[in-house]
Formats: C-alpha cells, sequence, structure tokens
C-alpha cells in the first residue's frame, strides 16, 4: 500500500488528503482495496455515483456505444446528442441545454450565458454585467469560479480574482434584494450546500427568491451540480420548494458515475442568444457521454432512485436524530445527503471517519466538523442498518 501512496506523494501534487486506502474494485455500494477488504461507500465521489459502482446496464452501455462511436467532433452531428438534449429538457422542463463535461464548465457556461443574456436582452452595458453568488458557495475550481468562492484556501494567490461577482449570505432573500443593481444579470447558487458541509435552507428562502428575481429581472440560475438528478430525494433540489428557475446546471451524477458528463439547462431566451463560435467543448455532447448520461437518466427511474433516496434518507435521518452523543451538535439532511456536525472542541470529523474506514465504511469530513453521508442511491436498507450501529457505537462511546 505505502508504495501506491508514495508514487502519488512524489508525482503528484498534494491537492487532497485522502484516507490511507488503495482502492482497486468496486460494485454497487461496495468498494475493495488493493489487500482485499471490502468497504461501504458513503461518499460516492461527492454524489457522482448514484447508480452505484458497475452497474450492468451502463456498462454495457459503455461498451457498446464506445465500440460504435465514442467521439467525433461538434464539428458534425451525432445520433446520441440530439436524444439526450430533449431528454434532458423534457425531465427538467427547460428549453434548451448546452453539454459539458465537468460541473465546473458547466457553470463557467451558466456564468457565459448570463452574462450574454444580460448585454443582449437585459442591455446591461458592456463588461459592466453582475452576478450575485452566495457565502459558503461551492462550483468548482476555475479561475473565475475561485474568485467568488467565500472559502480563504481556494482562492489565495490564484488571483487576481476575476470581477463582476457580489457574495451575500446564503438564505438570506433580503441580503439579495438589497444586492442587486441595474446591472445585476443573474443570481447563481446552490439550492442547498454541499461541500459548505450540508447546509439546508429554511422553508420559503428559494420561493422568495424566485419573486425577487422576476420582479428585478434578474436570472435565477441554481446549480444542482450536486444536489440534482435524485440526492436530496427529489429530482431536483429546487423542488422542494417548487421554484422554476431560469437555468439549472448538472453534472455528476449524470455520467453514471462513469464519466464526467455535465450541461447547463435553461430557458430559450438565454441559450437561444448563442451563435456559433461563441462557446464550445471538445469533449462535450460526445456519443459516448451522451449514451451514457441518457442511459444513467433512464436508470434513475426504471430503479426508482429518487423516490429511494428520499424514503431511505427519512429513514436514516430519523435515527441518526435519535443518537445521544455529546459529540453532535447538529444534523442536517435531505434525501441520502445527510451531514452530522459534531463539537469541534469535543471531536474529530476526520478521526470518526478514520474510525469509520476500519470498520468499513468510507466517509469524508468537510470543514472539519461535518461527516457527510452520501451513498449511492442504490443502497439497501439493511447496509444503512449497519452504518447507522456502526456510527451509533462511535458517536455514543466516545
Ligand atoms: C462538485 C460541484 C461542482 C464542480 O464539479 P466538477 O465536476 O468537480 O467540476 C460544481 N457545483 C457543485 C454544487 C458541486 O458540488
Amino acid at each position: 500500500m505505502d508504495h501506491f501512496l508514495e508514487l502519488e506523494k512524489t508525482y503528484g501534487a498534494q491537492v487532497y488528503h485522502p484516507l490511507p486506502i488503495v482502492l482497486s474494485r468496486g460494485k454497487g455500494v461496495w468498494l475493495w482495496d488493493i489487500h482485499g477488504k471490502k468497504y461501504l461507500d458513503m461518499l460516492s465521489a461527492y454524489s457522482a455515483v448514484s447508480h452505484g459502482y458497475a452497474h450492468p446496464k451502463l456498462l454495457k452501455v459503455l461498451k457498446m456505444q464506445a465500440g460504435k462511436l465514442a467521439v467525433p467532433s461538434r464539428a458534425f452531428y451525432n445520433d446520441q446528442m440530439g436524444p439526450f438534449l430533449k431528454q434532458l429538457c423534457e425531465l427538467s422542463q427547460m428549453d434548451m441545454a448546452i453539454p459539458m463535461n465537468t460541473g465546473a464548465e458547466a457553470v463557467e457556461t451558466a456564468i457565459k450565458s448570463a452574462r450574454l443574456w444580460g448585454y443582449l436582452a437585459k442591455k446591461i452595458p458592456e463588461n459592466q454585467a453582475e452576478i450575485i453568488v452566495a457565502e459558503g458557495n461551492f462550483h468548482g475550481r476555475t479561475t473565475t469560479i475561485v474568485s467568488f468562492s467565500s472559502e480563504e484556501d481556494y482562492k489565495r494567490h490564484f488571483g487576481p480574482p476575476t470581477p463582476g461577482f457580489k457574495i451575500i449570505p446564503f438564505a438570506d432573500a433580503q441580503a439579495l434584494e438589497r444586492a442587486i443593481t441595474p446591472y445585476t444579470c443573474a443570481f447563481l447558487v446552490e439550492p442547498m450546500q454541499g461541500e459548505a458541509g450540508i447546509r439546508i435552507p429554511p422553508k420559503g428562502w428559494l420561493k422568495e427568491v424566485e419573486a425577487i428575481c422576476k420582479k428585478h429581472n434578474v436570472l435565477l440560475l441554481l446549480d444542482e451540480v450536486q444536489t440534482g438528478l435524485g440526492r436530496t430525494g427529489k429530482l431536483f433540489g429546487f423542488q422542494h420548494e417548487s421554484v422554476d428557475p431560469d437555468g439549472i446546471i448538472l453534472g455528476k451524477a449524470l455520467g453514471g458515475g462513469l464519466l464526467p458528463v455535465s450541461a447547463f439547462v435553461a430557458k430559450k431566451k438565454i441559450l437561444s442568444l448563442f451563435k456559433p463560435g461563441m462557446h464550445g467543448s471538445t469533449f462535450g455532447g460526445n456519443p459516448l457521454a451522451c449514451a451514457v448520461a441518457r442511459e444513467a437518466l433512464r436508470l434513475l427511474e426504471e430503479e426508482d432512485l429518487v423516490a429511494r433516496s428520499e424514503k431511505l434518507g427519512n429513514y436514516l435521518l430519523k435515527k441518526l436524530r435519535k443518537l445521544e452523543s455529546p459529540l453532535i451538535k447538529e444534523i442536517r439532511g435531505k434525501g441520502l445527503w445527510i451531514g452530522i456536525e459534531v463539537h469541534p472542541e469535543r471531536a474529530s470529523a476526520r478521526k470518526i471517519c478514520e474510525e469509520l474506514m476500519r470498520r468499513g465504511i468510507l466517509a469524508k469530513e468537510t470543514h472539519h466538523t461535518v461527516i457527510r453521508l452520501a451513498p449511492p442511491l442504490v443502497i439497501k436498507r439493511k447496509e444503512i442498518d449497519w452504518v447507522f450501529e456502526q456510527l451509533r457505537e462511535i458517536l455514543e462511546k466516545s
């Protein structure tokens, strides 16, 4: 094992702080390390593996499409992209979509789209458009996106920051209204914050946000890269509030845990403004990615993953809330997306994750104090019971 750790330490920049375990195989909710030890995955590649590892139907499509046509070029049409975009638009009740690869690229696409709309439709003077974002946001790692992060580690030494963004407190509708100027083109926000430690806004906030955006002719763009596609117990995170956003950003689970597939899906008034040459991506919309994503979306329905997430998430949340442990500060969650916040002076989330690892469960702390639980949505009730038992022993015995 040390061999692989050494190789990564020698040849890779140390931008992560991984648990000392070397994985080599996965199936369903289970992962195996190089010694053959088995672990239940409660992280799912930060919610990218909703369908579980090595799903046979996804693998079948992957192999079939890889052998047929994988990556031609957007210089030509292909027989997978159109059907994929249609499926995405119907599912999200949007009009048009731009396919990309990573979440950050889809966020960048949303930013470009918002500015384009700002200049062409809202008539904001060129180079003056502003986008409002929320404190604690996580939208990816590009230079522009980290410019409006509130996390010092993400942006320090990577400046100069891209101008044109304003940060307001999360879940504060009044702050949004105060921050809007005639030059504001969009409010870009996660309906619930993931990397910030599973922060669930109070009921009614998003609805209020929607009304404020409509009133001031500001686009409401929701980053559903992590919350989308069933993670929170609804198909989209914003459906907990039944709002009608102008655009949504999808990624992570869209690739079925096999490929990076993302998209910005939006209203026609925004995406119809693009003309050839304005945007692009070598790999975005390639037939291999589109075929896998189509199957991933189809399986969400066939396997009832959204309802499973809601039912099993509520089940686990209820059990966790009954725990009596002095270490627990708060338990938050929606669907199979739960954060256990511990008191920093009494417990270390990292240490708890290390103890979970010894017991055969993989989870990762976020912000030192929150243990995030986000298993593949195919997890079974008895597996959840087992995870809960381990957590109970760790949290109650300490
Ligand atoms: C992970 C994430 C992203 C970035 O996705 P990448 O594929 O890592 O670029 C953007 N927004 C949210 C909400 C995310 O959780």
